[in-house]
């Protein structure tokens, strides 16, 4: 068994082999320390190898499914070597024969199908990066759906995408590696050269869909090939040979969607806070879907905003349609509460992984697909998207017949024990459970019969170990039954001191019904899930389409309650470079807020006027007064506009937005090593180097990580730059008021603060934004809210108008320093103990902590309190 165990080993040294033994998977030598280890499971040993105790651990295989989740978490990757044949098999080749032994699939973090290792609202995403020469290509592939995309991408697109997709596992080649895993938090592997080899990719690929030319998909870069090529040969690979039902490739174009790189996904916490958590970002604020495959149709809108006018339009009319008819979007909603996961199911069954609950989820969500038909159907005047959707819910009929009467209610999760074909759906079954069931009626009936034929009453239906069934009746009796006619049924098999047993032909025919009925039942059960598993697959294609049907209508209701609950404006979307928001909201805020119960959040205006050139907005005030908010929920509108949504404010006049950059000054960025202020100046390179005119960048506080002077320089000449060269729409918070002047000087320039009142030397914060510059900062009335000690408030307002006098006096900075004497305001000190004459001190010295009782202790302490 060793030498079969090292043979397996050898071909997967990157992986845990989880090698089956029985009703365990058993790891052995560094796997099972390894494993042990992250599953924290004991660790054992068994036999010998080369003179030394090989270390052993294992699982059951029941529990194998948890098991895994912890280990493709914590980024291992498992080879399943599963028994080829049943033992009984070896053990007829020899006593000493081993079980015939196999990897049947490769567990990667990228390569998921079961449902309790992936979450049922997101993607699990498999990604290919391949380069050839200068044309770069990505392909990835959600396994779990069969879902399959390729993009040309330059290398400087890279980053974003992988950022939008957020793939769990990233193939490449051994020369990309380093470079792949700056950027994604998934696995990356490594592949050899001939993956990636685009000559192959196509023959590979035609192979896979039966197709002579892959044309009839589109045409391919030998990048985009390459890339699909090393997808193909993977999944190839990781499932031995067994591959999913994959749908054709679909050609994306990365300009095509909104593009926001990683920084920026971060920064406005789209689908995930700052801090790490999904509650509070702004797709847990938005989701309203019901359905999984919805969730993540709206997860990948989210992630990538279209930049199709016709595109967004039609999405918006959709949404239109179900804010207007509260009726009927309920109605949907209802309708799509039951729809299961069947794109999941469906993949699990094309990968022989499903069970009979997955036929089942199969069959009702068709059967809830008609539903959802029928209620669209018995509507008037639905925008041409939704008859478009509503057309593939329907024309399943025969599959869904076929389901409906085969399998019972509620299958069970697997085909292995049986008892989820319905009764009536196929008479041989029906026998064979019957049969199982009522053996024993069944042979009570035939002993009536026996009875009945023979004359003889005392005649009896027995079973024992020996002669299994056989019929009995007392020596009198026997010689009639050992005579014709009766002898023609009866054959004698014992005579015993009492007795005289008989069988016949019908009755061990019956015996042997019956003690295989069992196994029978099972068989053809099995036969049945294979012909509905088949027909279900071969069905993949127009199943696959119902369920993206459902999808768009679950994300379009959704989006819809979203909008008439929350008081959302459908935006007007066009090819100018406007960006006009009327009343706009935060939506995450203004759930924080609502939630807490406290202040209600302040709508705001952005109007930027950009005509030929650029169109700046530079806002100033005080820290705390919402600069940061106004200044994300603005990008976050014309994300939700572009993704299809509409949008939290009145009214919402948007052009397109080709990229969206957005840029905290000063974000600590201490894991990956760089210096903040470093980290924010490459991220603001990046995005002077990359913004074109219908990009939309957000920059809050840039330049506020460095000294005074050296910030404000560098927040000065990026918004030159912004204005001059980039000449985009922006939104620029500071604090630097000496940047307000750069509005009268760049036309494309204007000022907006966010208004706060003094009251009684405290600041109000209204989180109103107006046009115009903040005329001071109050930096020191909310250090004074932050809980700064009062003689500290106190002394900062000294300095803060003795600097300001000065400067209105035009004075240098260093007379003021000269003119506010140390301690000035401070209070007086405290007359100062030296350690000799302190009595605490003293006493404290002087307590023996081992010698006394608590009782003393105690008065000690309150001793000690007087002192103090
Ligand atoms: P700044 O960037 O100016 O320091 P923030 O944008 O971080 O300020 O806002 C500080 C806090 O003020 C937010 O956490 C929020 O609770 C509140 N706030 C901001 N904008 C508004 C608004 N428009 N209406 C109500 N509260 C707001």
């Amino acid at each position: 068994m060793m030498a079969q165990y090292l043979d397996i080993k050898k071909d997967h040294s990157n992986a845990l082999l989880f090698y089956r033994m029985g009703d365990f998977y058993e790891m052995f030598f560094d796997d099972a320390v390894a494993a042990a280890a992250a599953l924290d499971i004991a660790l054992t040993k068994r036999g010998q190898h080369e003179g030394a105790d090989i270390p052993m651990c294992g699982v059951p295989v029941h529990a194998a499914e948890s098991y895994l989740q912890t280990l493709t978490r914590k980024g291992f990757i498992v080879a399943i070597c599963e028994q080829l044949e049943d033992p009984s098999e070896a053990k007829k080749r020899g006593s000493k024969s081993v079980v015939k032994r196999g990897v049947v699939r490769l567990v990667t973090p990228g390569t998921l199908t079961e449902d309790t290792l992936l979450d049922a609202r997101r993607h699990n995403y498999l990604a290919a990066w391949s380069l050839i020469r200068d044309d770069g290509a990505v392909a990835w592939v959600d396994m779990s759906t069969g879902e399959m995309i390729v993009a040309g991408c330059v290398p400087v697109s890279l980053g974003p995408l992988l950022a939008r997709l957020g793939p769990s596992e990233v193939l490449c080649i051994d020369a990309q590696e380093a470079d792949l895993r700056a950027m994604v938090d998934g696995t990356v592997t490594v592949l050899g050269t001939a993956s990636f080899d685009s000559t192959n990719a196509a023959d590979r690929l035609c192979r896979l869909y039966g197709v002579k030319t892959l044309d009839a998909f589109g045409s391919f870069s030998r990048a985009e090939l390459s890339a699909l090529g090393a997808l193909v040969d993977y999944l190839d690979l990781t499932q031995q040979g067994n591959l999913p039902l994959l749908r054709p490739p679909v050609r994306e174009q990365i300009s095509g969607a909104m593009q926001i790189d990683a920084a920026t996904r971060r920064n406005l916490e789209i689908s995930q806070r700052l801090s790490g958590g999904r509650d509070g970002s702004l797709l847990s604020v938005i989701d309203r879907t019901v359905t999984a495959g919805g969730a993540r149709l709206l997860d990948r809108r989210i992630a990538a905003p279209s930049c199709n006018l016709t595109e967004i339009r039609s999405r918006h009319d959709a949404v239109e349609a179900l804010t207007d008819n509260a009726h009927l979007r309920e109605d949907l909603r209802a309708a799509l509460r039951s729809v299961p996961d069947m794109d999941r199911a469906l993949g699990r069954l094309s990968l022989d992984r499903g069970g009979p609950r997955d036929l089942a989820a199969l069959r009702d969500g068709l059967a809830q697909a008609e539903v959802v038909a029928g209620v669209l159907g018995a509507s008037q005047g639905l925008p041409d998207r939704m008859t478009e959707v509503a057309r593939d819910l329907l024309g399943h009929e025969t599959l869904r017949d076929l389901l409906d009467t085969a399998l019972v209610a509620e299958p069970p999760h697997l085909a292995r024990d049986g008892g989820f074909i319905a009764p009536g759906h196929d008479p041989d079954l029906d026998d064979a459970r019957t049969l199982r069931d009522e053996g024993r009626s069944v042979i009570a009936g035939m002993q009536a019969d026996y009875a009945a034929q023979t004359g003889i009453s005392a005649l009896k239906i027995k079973h024992n170990n020996v002669l299994g069934y056989f019929i009995e009746t007392t020596a009198t009796h026997a010689t009639k039954m050992m005579a014709p006619p009766l002898s023609e049924t009866f054959i004698h098999r014992q005579t015993t001191a009492s007795a005289v047993r008989f069988t016949t032909v019908d009755l061990s025919d019956l015996e042997r019904r019956v003690l295989s009925a069992g196994s029978r039942a099972l068989e053809i059960e099995k036969r049945h899930f294979t012909l509905l598993r088949e027909a279900a697959v071969s069905a993949g294609s127009i199943i696959g389409a119902a369920s993206r049907a459902l999808a768009e209508i679950d994300l379009t209701a959704g989006l819809a309650d979203l909008a008439s609950g929350a008081d959302w404006c459908r935006p007007r979307m066009d090819h100018s470079r406007a960006f006009d928001v009327k009343a706009g909201r935060h939506p995450v805020v203004e759930a924080a807020l609502r939630r807490d119960g406290g202040q209600s959040f302040v709508a705001n205006d952005c109007a930027l006027n950009a005509g030929d050139g650029a169109a700046i907005c530079l806002l100033t005030g005080p820290n705390m007064a919402g600069k940061s908010t106004w200044l994300r929920q603005n990008a976050l509108i014309a994300l939700l506009a572009q993704a299809g949504a509409f949008v939290p404010a009145q009214a919402a006049h948007l052009g397109l937005v080709s990229q969206l950059f957005s840029r905290v000054g000063a974000a600590d960025d201490l894991a990956r090593g760089r210096s903040t202020f470093m980290v924010e100046m490459v991220e603001t390179a990046a995005i002077l180097n990359q913004a074109d005119e219908r990009a939309l960048v957000i920059l809050d506080e840039i330049g506020r990580g460095t000294a005074t002077y050296d910030g404000l320089s560098i927040a000065w000449a990026t918004l030159e730059h912004l204005h001059d060269a980039n000449r985009c729409r922006a939104l620029f918070a500071t604090h630097y008021h000496e940047l307000t002047a750069l509005a009268d000087k760049l036309p494309g320039a204007s000022n907006a603060t966010v208004t706060v009142k003094e009251w009684d030397g405290d600041v109000i914060f209204l989180h109103e934004v107006r046009s115009g510059a903040a005329d001071r900062s109050y930096g020191v009335q909310v250090a004074k809210f932050a809980g700064l000690p009062d003689s500290v408030v106190h002394r900062a307002r000294d300095v803060l108008e003795t600097l300001e006098r000065n400067d209105r006096e035009g004075g240098g900075k260093r007379p003021v320093i000269d003119d506010l004497p140390l301690f000035a305001t401070a209070p007086a000190p405290a007359p100062k103990l030296t350690p000799k004459d302190d009595p605490l001190r003293d006493k404290v010295k002087s307590i023996q902590p081992d010698q006394i009782s608590p009782m003393d202790a105690l008065t000690l302490l309150y001793e000690l309190k007087g002192l103090a």
